[in-house]
């Protein structure tokens, strides 16, 4: 096998010994259009001391140390000659494009190196975020997402696949310890984000800074990388690996490409194809559209328009299932309707029954047995994005339908050479009638019960494979519902959702850019119960006793802090007349972001803070 990447190309072989491997090589470098010969006929010169030759195998040499009968030792380097000068040493690992391979393919090494990685980053982004000075903790996560993650899990896919979780599979975790050392570069870039103390329980690190646990996230990216190997077209390099690995069920010796299209649960030939080939700076779009404007443009156009027939399509997301609707009108004659349900909104999206709506209002002209020359046609759909499709050079998700309604309408205007058809934009939910019409027709169509059997089109007589993008999102959504389970079940939970019952969905973050650094700092750690209150104090030995210091009389926690310590009651009558009379006051003004400035004054006119984080009064958050 013969790979190239720019400037960078491996060569691999495989055999039962190290000497046929050898030997094998050997024959491949120097073969008939080989790299030795290409390297003479290209006028390329090889610099034969960066070749690096690796023997990847996890088979061991017993060991020739009797006291040690048990232990296997590695494979020793090895001199692999490869033509009548040049020798190649083997390594035990090498980088290549960026991943640091090992012979045992078990990449321990590149998640070091990756950690690594990982914690340069964070320890430069501390340097910008201190609690008390320094940026907001909304950059301070922005950073973390837009460097560290990229930089830390770059190829995550490749050394960090995870093995789809079956009682039956052997492979057990494989990446579980490096996730874990990961995940500490995520605790202290939630730490950073939010301003909490270093004790606070990670989950509710996460949850408060708004980010997934590190084993998601890698999930994530592996789904990511998933959907894009399985909607390769078939002239692609990887194609007829991916189909292979699509089309097996494998308990054992999983590659990691088995593993992230496994645990995507992509089977073949059930998900679109997206093209990877833009179209040629010379193609030009032949599809008249019109859009308007504005929306007042568009409707008077669409009031005042003409035409002996006018078509209106739509498409429609209802109660999980989505479908399409075009709506017919010929004068005073009845409207004729066609419908097509796609299937569920877990595997379709709105914008492919938009692309559907255009299908079935070309099938339908093209049915109706007239003769269409010298006539004016409009079809009309309330979607810009559809219409904008017909002039984009570059494949997304869903352009197969683009194609295929393009295609209809050549052949349209090939039958009836004299035909003049336009494409338009009708703003919707203006009360223009034909597309209130189709819109309905568009919501009985997503319902499914009525499927019209009667169009020719053959993609829509199939059944449409299931889109990239309404997958992703699907995939996106069950793994932040995994996450969301798994959280209701921490000894956290309970304690987390008396501030805000919608947790783990937190809306900390978005409080905090209304504050100052210093007082979400605080905020996040009242939320957390992890704040320099005495209680806290007492619980990690920092202080003898739990006692309020300045009431006396029970245990000072967040709770007797903000609603009962009598020492505050002055502050706290004031805080009470700035929310008003009606409002109650308990532990779930933490979670609110409209009664958050009322709390600050509180915070900051008892002082209790005022050591740990000195001035708590507002300035403008991004004055630090
Ligand atoms: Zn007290």
């Amino acid at each position: 096998m013969l790979k190239h990447f720019a400037d960078d190309a491996a060569c691999a072989t495989s055999a039962k010994t190290l000497e046929e491997a050898a030997e094998k090589m050997r024959t491949l470098f120097q073969r008939v259009g080989g790299p030795a010969i290409w390297a003479r006929t290209h006028f390329s010169v090889y610099e034969f001391c960066k070749f690096v030759a690796m023997w990847m195998s996890r088979a061991r040499l017993e060991s020739t140390d009797p006291n040690s009968r048990k232990k296997r030792t590695k494979q020793p380097p090895t001199k692999i000659r490869i033509d009548d000068e040049h020798e190649v040493t083997t390594a035990s690992s090498h980088k290549f494009l960026g991943v640091i391979l090992d012979d045992e393919l078990r990449f321990q090494k590149h998640a070091a190196y990756a950690l690594g990685k990982g914690e340069r980053w964070i320890s430069q982004i501390k340097r910008l975020a201190k609690v008390t000075k320094g940026m907001h903790g909304a950059h301070a996560r922005r950073l973390y997402y837009s460097v560290a993650i990229p930089s830390m899990l770059y190829a995550a896919d490749v050394w960090c696949s995870q093995p789809k979780n079956s009682p039956n599979s052997r492979k057990k975790g494989g990446m579980k310890a490096a996730i874990r050392k990961m995940e500490s570069v995520q605790r202290k870039a939630a730490l950073l984000a939010t301003g909490a103390l270093r004790t606070t329980p990670s989950d509710l690190l996460f949850t408060h800074a708004n980010m997934l646990p590190l084993r998601s996230h890698i999930k994530l990216i592996c789904h990511g990388s998933a959907l894009r190997i399985a909607t390769l077209p078939k002239e692609h390099p990887l194609y007829a690996t991916a189909r292979r690995a699509m089309g097996r069920r494998l308990r054992r010796h999983t590659s990691p490409l088995y593993d992230i299209l496994d645990s995507a649960g992509i089977r073949t030939n059930t998900i679109e194809t997206v093209n990877t080939i833009t179209k040629p700076p010379t193609w030009r779009n032949q599809v008249r559209t019109t859009i308007a404007k504005t929306r007042e443009e568009a409707e008077q156009s669409a009031k005042d328009d003409e035409s002996d027939i006018r078509i209106f399509t739509d498409g429609s997301s209802h109660d999980g299932g989505v479908g399409a609707a075009a709506v017919l009108t010929q004068g005073i004659r009845p409207a004729k309707i066609a419908r097509y349900y796609l299937g569920r909104d877990a595997k379709h999206t709105v914008y492919e029954s938009e692309c559907v709506g255009q299908i079935l209002a070309l099938k339908m002209l093209q049915k109706l047995g007239q003769d269409l020359n010298g006539m004016d046609v409009m079809i009309a759909t309330d979607n810009q994005a559809v219409l904008r499709s017909y002039s984009a050079r570059k494949a997304t998700p869903g352009s197969y339908l683009i194609e295929d309604t393009r295609a209809l309408i050549t052949a349209t205007e090939e039958r009836w050479p004299r035909v003049r058809l336009k494409l338009q934009w009708v703003p919707g939910h203006e009360g223009i009638e034909g597309n209130e019409k189709a819109d309905t027709e568009a919501k009985r169509a997503a319902e499914g019960g009525h499927r019209n059997r009667k169009h020719e089109h053959h993609r829509l007589l199939k059944g449409l494979p299931a889109s990239k993008s309404a997958t992703k999102q699907h995939l996106k959504k069950k793994i932040r519902k995994a996450y969301e389970k798994e959280f209701r079940t921490s000894p956290r939970y309970e304690r987390a959702s008396r501030f805000d019952p919608k947790t783990p969905v937190s809306n900390f973050m978005k409080i905090a850019t209304k504050l100052t650094r210093r007082q979400a700092s605080v905020l996040a750690q009242l939320c957390s119960s992890h704040a320099p209150l005495q209680a806290y104090l007492h619980r990690f030995k920092l202080a003898e006793s739990p006692v309020c210091p300045s009431c006396g009389t029970e245990p000072e926690t967040t709770t007797h802090f903000l609603l009962y310590c009598i020492s505050y009651v002055a502050q706290r009558r004031r805080l009470r007349r700035t929310l008003g009379r009606d409002q109650s006051l308990g532990l779930e003004i933490l979670g609110d972001e409209k009664r958050i400035r009322p709390l600050m004054t509180y915070i900051n006119d008892t002082k209790r803070f005022a050591d740990s984080h000195g001035d708590l009064q507002h300035h403008h958050p991004l004055a630090g």
